[in-house]
């Protein structure tokens, strides 16, 4: 049994990031991006005014002073001339500041008769100009990798990128196995249960990027669990559920050996998920998750999410951790990381009392793991504790 760090140390030695494509704006909205990208403009592209009012000359600017207003500047239609010792020229927010003036006064500083305005008040230190590449310039870009948020796009959109360079999504096959196991909307005969687990993971990777391809529920037999294997080896990644123990039942360890997996490790030292193995299958990831409902989701979100950011280019990182006061106080741990169910609010987290395996309504009540260390000892209300946000 290794330890729940050692397993993702193995795991990421697997994997080997995929190639890159090129992908329209639209497109690249959470994926990973391959290649820095540069600003390919300025922004903005000239000195620019920040709000609406008049441009002139800072130097003409003291109370009382007026000013003869000899043309527009608008966005998307600047003013040609120039402006000179007391001329001003109508402008609006965005719009290109003409030449000759340094500073724009705010409207609500003027008083308009026809053509002329006179500067009620002494104006601010700020003359409310927006320099040329106040945002950006052609130094500037946006470093890849890096998972590309919606503002993100907005940048790349505005540095006047129509496409970008992302890692390919990686194919992650889902196969769930057990004779008991039928797909929802079925109705289960007495001994059946629905396999529930393939759409939550499923879910979870096409959140982290990757692709899901849920494969026909596999049953306990040796030739159709070999045959399902056999038409997922195309993926980039396989996850099974389920069949990982040690029962007469248990037969994903036998087929992946006889279809030569080399083993990366088996058995975790976590709780829940204990018997989880990887290896690599050629040139595929394989992963075989437990059956029980919250070990399936939770070693996904620890092992398979990240192996999928990896796989997309992404730097490779166990699920982020930050710090949580107990709300409640919590037991000496055994010799396996615990990841309890908890709900993590302003104040701190809450573990939930039952910690089932089984229980899926408790996981989709909860929005946090609770982070027990292996031989924790016990913990008192207002100690710091890792959680992990689901
Ligand atoms: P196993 O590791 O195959 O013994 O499965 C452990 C437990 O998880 C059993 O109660 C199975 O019925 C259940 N289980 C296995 N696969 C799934 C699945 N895809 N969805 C929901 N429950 C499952
Ligand atoms: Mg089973």
């Amino acid at each position: 049994m290794i330890s729940v760090q050692d397993a993702l140390a193995h795991l990421f030695a697997l994997c080997t990031p995929l190639d890159n494509e090129t992908v329209p704006l639209r497109a690249a909205s959470g994926r990973v991006l391959a290649e820095t990208a540069m600003a390919r403009m300025v922004q903005p592209p000239f000195d620019a005014s920040a709000m609406d009012g008049y441009a002139v000359r800072d130097a003409d600017t003291t109370e009382g002073a007026g000013f003869e207003v000899i043309g527009e500047s608008a966005a998307g239609h600047g003013f040609s001339g120039t402006v000179s010792q007391g001329s001003a020229v109508r402008i609006f927010t965005g719009a290109p500041l003409p030449a000759g003036a340094d500073r724009v006064i705010i409207q609500e500083d003027v008083t308009r008769e026809g053509n002329r305005i006179t500067l009620t008040c002494t104006p601010s230190d700020n003359r409310n100009i927006r320099p040329a590449g106040n945002d950006f310039g052609p130094t500037d870009g946006l470093s890849a990798p890096r998972r590309l948020s919606p503002q993100d796009v907005a940048l790349l959109a505005a540095m006047n990128h129509a496409e970008v360079s992302v890692g390919r999504r990686p194919v992650v096959a889902i196969i769930s196995t057990g004779d008991e196991l039928v797909l929802p909307g079925e109705t289960p005969r007495p001994s059946q249960i629905i396999a529930s687990n393939a759409f939550g993971l499923a879910a979870m990777v096409e959140q982290a990027g990757g692709i899901a391809r849920m494969l026909p529920i596999a049953p306990d037999d040796m030739t159709l669990l070999r045959a399902t294997f056999e038409m997922a080896m195309e993926a980039d990644v396989i996850v099974s559920i389920g069949g990982a123990s040690v029962g007469d039942h248990d037969l994903v360890g036998k087929v992946v050996e006889e279809l030569g997996m080399e083993r990366a490790f088996y058995k975790v030292a976590m709780r829940p998920g204990k018997p989880l193995m990887a290896g690599r299958l050629g040139d595929t990831v394989m992963l075989g998750l437990p059956g029980n409902p919250v070990s399936a989701m939770i070693t996904a979100k620890l092992f398979m999410v990240p192996v999928i950011g990896a796989l997309q280019g992404l730097p490779p990182q166990p699920a982020p951790r930050q710090k949580a006061v107990l709300l409640q106080p919590v037991s000496d741990n055994g010799p396996r990381e615990h990841y309890m169910r908890a709900i993590l609010t302003a104040e701190g987290v809450q573990p939930f009392a039952r910690q089932d395996s089984s229980l899926l309504s408790i996981l989709s009540n909860a929005n946090a793991l609770l982070v027990r260390p292996p031989h924790d000892p016990a913990r008192e209300v207002g100690e710091t504790v890792d959680v992990i946000s689901l």
